[in-house]
Parts: structure tokens; sequence; C-alpha cells
């Protein structure tokens, strides 16, 4: 554990929607929103400053194993599942040759502005991870009973079944936790799962993997700045 605390400083980021911002849009769903060209600029940033992005299974090898990752190696990642990731993020990921992780809600598969069945295969087949993000967002702080494999076991397995193979990954709906939310994860099978801004628990710093928001305010150099005194 101590082995794998050391190593917690790979910086992750957490993108959520892809688009511009409409006039309907309040104050918390802005935090969210992350329009096209700032996201193309915060990428930019990041492979103009030197970082170089890398897989989710790279990422989680190295916690657990300590096998080297590149200087500078960050993660991106992109909740919820937005039609966006697809439209707006895959693009701009393949020409610049990063891989990212999404995690969707499996309930909004394949409804209007949200990710498509198909679109989860897609992503994989240029190279992205899919996790899992709960069945349709609950806090797991507040959850008990039948909501446990609604939440965490019949996700992964809808994944597995869309993908044709174990998924093993998730992130927190909110970031939030509690003891008792690790002890369900990890009995579902997850073997790593990402929070956010939250300290990394010492005692299961698989499954309290912290990760920063980018608020479109940043900029290029804003972006860079956090990398370094963040994580
Ligand atoms: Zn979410």
């Amino acid at each position: 554990m101590a082995e794998i605390l050391a190593r917690s400083n790979v910086p992750v980021l957490c993108f959520h929607q892809l688009r511009e911002f409409r006039a309907d849009d309040s104050a918390y769903a802005r935090t969210l929103i992350t329009p096209p060209d700032v996201f193309r600029n915060q990428l930019l940033a990041i492979r103009d400053g030197g970082w170089t992005p890398v897989s989710a299974p790279d990422l989680i090898d190295h916690l657990r194993f300590g096998t080297p990752l590149p200087e500078r190696a960050l993660l991106l990642s992109f909740d919820d599942g937005s039609a966006t990731h697809a439209t707006v993020a895959l693009p701009v990921l393949a020409e610049l040759g990063f891989p990212a992780v999404f995690f969707p809600m499996t309930v909004v598969l394949d409804k209007p502005d949200w990710l498509s069945r198909d679109q989860l295969r897609e992503l994989e087949r240029a190279g992205m991870t899919i996790g899992a993000h709960t069945w349709d967002h609950q806090r797991l702080d507040r959850i008990s009973g039948d909501q446990w494999p609604q939440q965490l076991d019949q996700p992964a397995a809808d994944l597995a079944e869309i993908l044709g193979h174990p998924v093993d990954l998730m992130a927190y709906p909110y970031g939030v936790w509690s003891p008792e939310t690790l002890a369900h994860v990890a009995a579902a099978g997850y073997r790593a799962a990402f929070q956010l801004a939250d300290a990394t628990d010492p005692d299961y710093p698989m499954l309290t993997i912290r990760r920063v928001m980018p608020p479109p305010t940043w900029d290029g150099p804003a972006l860079l700045g956090h990398l370094d005194a963040d994580f």
C-alpha cells in the first residue's frame, strides 16, 4: 500500500460535457461544461508542456506493480457518457494520439445526446478504455440493499456484454464514496476506482484514485500550473 501511495502522483483529469455554453446553463452546470475550443487548447497545452497521456490500464499497472510510465505521464478521463465524448473529444484525442478512459452511466446509453452502444465500441476500437459510472448516478455513500448490485454489478455486466470483455474500472458519481462503498466496489470486482478531490485513502489507494476537473477558465499555462501543483 505504501508503494502504491508513493506512486499516486500521476495527474488524472476529469471532463464532462464538451460543448458551448447555453443561456440556461446554471453556474453549477458550467463547471461540467468545457467549450470545444477550450478543450482543444487544454489538450494542446498538455502536449506542448511535455506531458504524455497514458492509458488507464497502463496507469493501473504503474500504481499496482511499479511498471514504468513516460516522464510527466497523466490520464485523461470523461464522466457520464455525453455524446460529445465521441463527437468532440475523440477526434481531438485521435489527432494528438492521446489515449483516455470513459466512464458512462449505463442508464443513458442510446438516448439522445448521450453515447450509444455503438459509440462505446467505436471509442474502444480507437484505443480508449471504457469503465463504469453506475446505472443512474446515485451518490454511493447513500445507497443500500439491492441498490448495490443495481449500481455496481449490473453496469459492469452490461458494459461487458456491449464490449465483449470484462469491465473492471469505475468512477464514483460526484466523486463521492464512503468506507462501506469501498467494500462493495471491491466485492463487485472492480480493480480500480476514481474519485475527485478527496485525499487518496492510504488503505485503499487503488479504489480512491484522485482526479481534478479542469474548469473552462483554465488556459494552457493555468492548466500546466495545476498539473504540477495539484498532484
Ligand atoms: Zn458523473
